[in-house]
Order: structure tokens, then sequence, then C-alpha cells
């Protein structure tokens, strides 16, 4: 899967799955813009892909506003070039019983989570255009596909994902551009720990353990390059059986 000579933007590459998914593109050759709201965290990514031997620059970003993406979206382009490969996977969560659900709630929601995919992927869709060629993946979340309690607001954002990738998919099939989106199901990362006693969660999943960042990794990874040409519009659920379609 070389993603040589490819430059790839990360939304939300700080931590958690963000940050695997940045080391694993780089580990297969892309040069990566590390976005996050946390420049140290960014720093932090940026500074392992470099240890490793890789190319990558911290770039600090809120993606659910126009002005920030368009200031982070041209300073990656100055430092690495055209972007092709674009990872949205910067997202929030939290728990709410909808009868409690506030507009201000919702709406951060949807535009840290859905918003936030459509900004991105239009600040990098002249640069896949010029080149032919394009990989986009968004990152979704098995709860679009289960539903699940106190999380309405999230399930709706995360089922536009599914939406947004299929519809964008159809649009720009005959241009070289792939979009695809990857549904994680329950992920060991800070977000999780923080919503879930995991090791006990983790013994009602059919595998028994956690989702790792990498597994999510690899499957991004798959989807970002040559080999997927002819993938598009799907949704590849990565949950260890925690959800079958
Ligand atoms: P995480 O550990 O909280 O990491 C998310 C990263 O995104 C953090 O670095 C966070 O920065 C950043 N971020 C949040 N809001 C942002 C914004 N407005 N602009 C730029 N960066 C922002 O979460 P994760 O578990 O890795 O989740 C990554 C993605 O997978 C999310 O879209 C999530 O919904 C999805 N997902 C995760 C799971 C799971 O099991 N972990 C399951 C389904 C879906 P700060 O640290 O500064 O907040």
């Amino acid at each position: 899967m070389a993603l040589e000579g490819r430059n790839a933007v990360v939304t939300g590459g700080g931590r958690g799955l963000g940050r695997s998914i940045a080391v694993v593109l780089a580990a297969h050759g892309a040069a990566v813009a590390v976005w996050d709201l946390n420049a140290e965290n960014a720093a932090e990514t940026v500074a392992e892909i470099q240890a490793a031997g890789g190319k990558a620059v911290a770039i600090t970003a809120d993606v659910s506003d126009s002005g920030a993406v368009a200031a982070a979206a041209a300073t990656s382009r100055a430092d690495l070039g055209p972007v092709t490969v674009l990872v949205n996977n910067a997202g929030i969560s939290n728990y709410v019983p909808f009868a409690e659900l506030t507009e201000n709630q919702w709406d951060r929601m949807i535009d840290v989570n859905l918003k936030s995919q459509f900004l991105v992927t239009q600040a990098f869709l002249g640069d896949m255009l010029e080149a032919g060629w394009g990989r986009i993946v968004n990152i979704s979340s098995s709860s679009a596909q289960t539903g699940a309690p106190s999380m309405a607001h999230y399930a709706a954002s995360k089922g536009g994902v599914i939406g947004f990738t299929k519809a964008l998919a159809i649009e720009l099939a005959a241009t070289g551009i792939t979009v695809n989106n990857v549904p994680p199901g329950f992920v060991d990362t800070p977000l999780l720990r923080e919503g879930f006693d995991v090791p006990e969660v983790a013994k009602r999943l059919p595998m028994k353990r956690p989702g790792r960042p990498e597994d999510i990794a690899h499957a991004v990874a798959y989807l970002a390059s040559a080999e997927a040409s002819y993938v598009t519009g799907q949704t590849l659920s990565v949950n260890g059986g925690r959800y079958l379609v």
C-alpha cells in the first residue's frame, strides 16, 4: 500500500484514532499534515512520525470553523504541496438523554462531526481534481448503524457522514477520487475512556477485546491506497463483529 509522493491531511490527528492513522499513513510513505485543536498533541504525533523517519507537520485548527479550515488548508499546501489524501477523523462525543438535549449541544455536535467534513473536503477538492486522483476517508461510527441511547445528536451527525460519503462518492466517481467511510466500533482511545469502563464493556464484545487504534488505521490506509481504486461510497465497518451487515 505505497503512499510515497502523496500528501495527506488527518484531522484530529493529535491523539486517539487520528494519531494512529497519521502514523500508519506516514509509515506507508505519505507526508502528513496533522491537524488538531490541541497544538501540543499534534506536535507529539509529528515527533513520533519523524522519529520513525517519516515526514509530517503539525497544524492547529478548529475544523468546525470555516476561516480556520481555509487557513489550515493554505498552510498545509504551502508546507507539503497539493493534498490528495484526506482523512476526516476529528470528532467529539457525549451522552445526553434526548429530553435534555439543548439546541447548542445539537448544533455543536453537527458542526464538529459533520459540517467539518464538508468544509475540509471542499478545501482540498481542487487539489484532487487537478491531480485526477484523490482519496477521502471519513470516520463515522457504529452508533449510526445500531443507534445508541443518549446519543441521538451523535448518531445523527455520524449518520450524516455516511450519507455525505455516498452522495459525494457518486458525484466524484468519474474523477479518480474515491470517498469511503469507516465506522469504528469500540476502540480504546482517550475519547472512549471518558465515557466507558473499557475492560468491562470489552467482555461483552464478540472478540472480547476493544478495537485498537491501529485496527482502524490499517483499514484507512487501504482505502487511501492505489489498490483501493475501485472501492467508493462504501462503509468499511471495523468493529470486531459488533455490528454485521
Ligand atoms: P479522541 O481521542 O477524542 O480524539 C479526537 C481528536 O480530535 C482529539 O485530538 C481532539 O482534540 C480532536 N478534535 C476534536 N474536536 C476538534 C475540532 N473541532 N477541530 C480539530 N480537532 C478536533 O477521539 P477518538 O476516539 O480517537 O475518535 C476519533 C474519531 O472516531 C471521532 O470522529 C469519533 O467520533 C470516531 N469514533 C470513535 C470511536 C471509538 O470507539 N473511539 C467509535 C466510533 C467513532 P482535543 O483533544 O483538543 O479535543
